[in-house]
């Protein structure tokens, strides 16, 4: 290349920079634009679902009943609750703060509302603004009325109570939220979000720390304080939530666009409440008060120090299979048959068929120790291998045990073309290991049907005709 050729091309280059510059979205220097999604609820279906779902987690979980504490709580709660940028604020909603005795680094929030705060987040926290920055991530999915918005996602695939509860009728259409939470108001927290609605309380939660005086960047910081204590592996909050170097970075970005207003940084009253904190017995993860029968009346008794000795509740009573088997029918996509007395449980755009005592709880997401999960995905690829692959890869993201035990076998999901494969797993809840058995198939819109068996590897034996009855039973009417 002569010298002249190499003149013109920095200059074609520098022009395409300047042009490239120009034509930037204006986002790029300014806040993230956030906007509510679709939701055929109204803001009062949220304060109904989260009333009854606020009643079942305090049954379940102890609560610590110290009024030190809750106030001190409630104060950075309701001082973040008025920073929420008018936009997103409903005169409907009416958010409370409470803390749970659980170690778990965690905090969930109800739709409209009610917010409960683990006090193993309050002591693994180093700021003020680190607990505010998680309080502030679980109040802006509030806000932005997640729950519901997610539940009308789901409505499109005909499974709605999924996303508002595990379990129990589907009475299908926002006229029938109130009376679905009836029965199962404390699934409402079991629901995982997608990952855009989960940057976007991140960022919609760093603008409410600024407008509340925090430093934005410290929800960021948090992540890092959480890995530093145990890491993602301890389960909490950022189990419950993907990958955080990405969230790390995109909350800092944002944190360069928002102005601290009247900022406070005063740790005093923080590290008070830390102290106070460090003189209760240690506290049990949610997992062991779930495992341990999780029925707490929470009255009276203000110190929760007698609270470990609740019975156990036995680990192996779950029913085998009956040889009975009924249909069950989701009209718009697939009928199939289980066993008469396996329940089913709606989870996101899938739907557990379990026994009882087949599921319980581990870090306020719903674990499956036997059944069959049903579900629809969506996949970039419409090659059934690098679909079943994609899919594969995201169970692992979430359970980082999985591994394969064989390769993909060939063959039919209700007269198609499918793919199965066997992996072996940890069980989250119990710690046991299981066989996972996954079967794919395309549906005609391209999305991905897969059917996932789970048992205890000792039970294995067990179930595995039961697996192969529900999988032959499998019509689709796509
Ligand atoms: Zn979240």
């Amino acid at each position: 290349m002569n010298r002249q050729r190499i003149k013109n091309t920095t200059r074609w280059l520098a022009w395409l920079m300047a042009a490239a510059i120009a034509t930037m979205p204006l986002t790029a220097f300014a806040q993230t634009k956030i906007s509510y999604h679709g939701n055929k609820f109204q803001p009062t279906d949220d304060v109904k679902l989260g009333r009854q779902a606020a009643a079942e987690a305090e049954q379940q979980f102890p609560l610590l009943r110290d009024s030190e504490v809750n106030a001190y709580v409630e104060r950075v709660g309701q001082r973040l609750v008025t920073s929420i940028p008018s936009e997103f604020q409903h005169s409907e909603f009416r958010y409370y703060f409470k803390v749970i005795n659980a170690s778990d680094i965690n905090a969930f929030a109800l739709p409209g509302g009610p917010m409960y705060v683990n006090r193993g987040m309050i002591e693994a926290a180093r700021t003020e603004g680190e607990m505010a920055g998680v309080m502030a991530h679980e109040l802006s999915h509030v806000a932005l009325r997640h729950g519901t918005a997610q539940a009308t996602k789901a409505q499109k695939y005909g499974l709605l109570a999924g996303i508002l509860g595990i379990g129990g009728a589907i009475l299908g259409g926002p006229a029938g939220a109130a009376a679905q939470i009836g029965s199962q108001g404390v699934g409402v927290y079991f629901l995982k979000f997608s990952r855009e609605y989960e940057t976007e309380a991140d960022l919609l939660g760093a603008r409410i720390m600024a407008n509340a005086g925090y430093d934005p960047r410290d929800l960021a910081n948090m992540f890092r304080t959480i890995e530093a204590q145990g890491g993602s592996g301890g389960g909490g909050f950022l189990s419950d939530h993907p990958s955080s170097a990405n969230r790390y970075a995109r909350i800092n970005q944002e944190a360069q666009y928002l102005r601290v207003q009247n900022r406070t940084r005063d740790d005093r009253q923080f590290s008070a409440i830390k102290e106070r904190l460090r003189g209760y017995p240690r506290a049990q993860t949610m997992a062991e008060i779930q495992r341990n029968g999780g029925r707490y009346p929470n009255q009276g008794n203000d110190y929760p120090s007698d609270r470990t000795n609740y019975p156990s509740a036995p680990r192996d009573r779950v029913e085998y299979p009956s040889s009975r088997y009924r249909v069950y029918s989701e009209s718009q996509l697939f009928r199939v048959s289980v066993p008469d007395n396996w329940r089913e449980l709606q989870q996101g755009n899938a739907v557990w068929f379990a026994p009882n005592g087949g599921y319980s709880s581990a870090n306020g997401q719903a674990v499956f120790t036997h059944g069959v999960n049903i579900g629809v995905t969506q996949t970039n690829s419409r090659n059934l291998q690098q679909a079943t692959n994609e899919f594969l890869s995201s169970l692992q993201q979430g359970n980082g045990n999985l591994r394969a035990r064989s390769n993909y076998q060939r063959t039919y999901v209700a007269g198609r073309n499918g793919l199965s494969i066997s992996l072996s797993n940890t069980n989250e809840a119990t710690g046991r290991a299981e066989v996972v058995n996954v079967v794919t198939t395309q549906l005609r819109n391209g999305e991905l049907l897969y059917i996932i068996a789970v048992s205890p590897e000792s039970d294995y034996n067990n179930y595995q005709n039961t697996f192969q009855n529900i999988l032959r039973s499998l019509q689709l009417n796509d």
